[in-house]
């Protein structure tokens, strides 16, 4: 095993390596105030379950959590009304882009999976209709899990978001014309925008998602997040469905449960290990940031972490 000092010059050196490939990928634009971040900023956090972080480059510098906000979002809704929530959404792929509609329409309202848009802004109605104060539920839990009042929601990401979703609201209008959506639509999408603004660092972010690689239990203090069963089937839907549709791909290249945003963080889970998070803006046309995606690539096959 890679004792601690070699990780640390590993990620080092991968950092090194990876960071020129950053002029290869576009930062997201369909979000303005995303477009504003520094393009060449690369970060990459380690965090074991026994509470060691590693890390290199940015790793304490805050991005957009964007769509790794919905793994959140989902072990808290799974927590609250349980096997309820799959029979309003799937667990299948969806071989689309991630806010696409059409597959929506023909399958009746009911989205593909949690991790694509239609998905997730059903979770969040799930967390309106079920938590009272959802939006400060929802910061309370990640805070909680990475152990740092610190964690915000930029409101100047939300009003971006919310100025510029209109397809997000049309995902979540023809779910509620379906009647898979039970609050008001508004409401919905102001949950789902702040979930995703949510600011926060790679160290941070690695840390707080330990408990889907120790089956559901936060090693720091034990603390039981989720069913063993739940933290499973989390970790299974970011295998077949995490990184858009080159979901395929990172499974055949690297092999591990995965998450992507369009902040241009990956954080990818490493049952029984801990979980890596590497973050760089620049993304490729599938969503997924370019230096990111090639940062955990390389490290996974360095240290031998593939689970397959
Ligand atoms: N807030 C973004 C959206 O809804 C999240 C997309 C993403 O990161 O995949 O379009």
């Amino acid at each position: 095993m890679t004792q601690p000092h070699q990780l640390n010059a590993l990620l080092d050196t991968l950092l090194q390596q990876c960071q020129p490939l950053y002029v290869e990928g576009k930062v997201a634009d369909y979000i303005p105030v995303l477009s504003q971040v520094e393009p060449e900023q690369v970060g990459i956090a380690v965090a074991t379950l026994d509470g060691t972080v590693y890390s290199a480059g940015a790793a304490t510098q805050a991005f957009s959590l964007q769509s790794v906000s919905k793994i959140f979002a989902l072990v808290m809704a799974m927590n609250r009304i349980g096997d309820e929530l799959w029979q309003r959404v799937n667990m299948e792929p969806s071989g689309q882009p991630f806010n696409s509609i059409v597959q929506l329409e023909w399958e009746k309202g009911i989205p593909r999976n949690p991790v694509i848009n239609a998905g997730a802004i059903l979770v969040s109605d799930v967390l309106v209709s079920h938590y009272s104060a959802s939006k400060s539920a929802f910061l309370t839990f990640i805070r909680r899990l990475c152990g740092e009042e610190a964690i915000y929601a930029d409101p100047q990401v939300y009003l971006s978001e919310l100025e510029h979703g209109n397809r997000n609201a049309a995902l979540a209008y023809l779910m509620k014309s379906f009647g898979n959506i039970d609050a008001e639509v508004p409401q919905v999408l102001e949950q789902y925008f702040h979930q995703c603004a949510t600011a926060i660092n790679c160290e941070q972010l690695a840390r707080s998602l330990l408990f889907l690689a120790n089956r559901g239990v936060q090693p720091h203090n034990n603390e039981q997040i989720c069913s063993r069963r739940d933290a499973h089937r989390v970790n299974a839907i970011l295998s077949t469905s995490g990184m858009y549709d080159q979901s395929g791909e990172f499974a055949f290249k690297v092999g591990l449960p995965a998450k992507s945003g369009v902040g241009g963080a990956i954080i990818a889970i490493v049952p029984q290990f801990g979980v890596i998070t590497a973050w760089s803006p620049p993304l490729n046309r599938f969503g997924n940031s370019v230096v990111a995606m090639q940062l955990i690539s390389l490290l996974a096959d360095e240290l031998g972490l593939s689970l397959f």
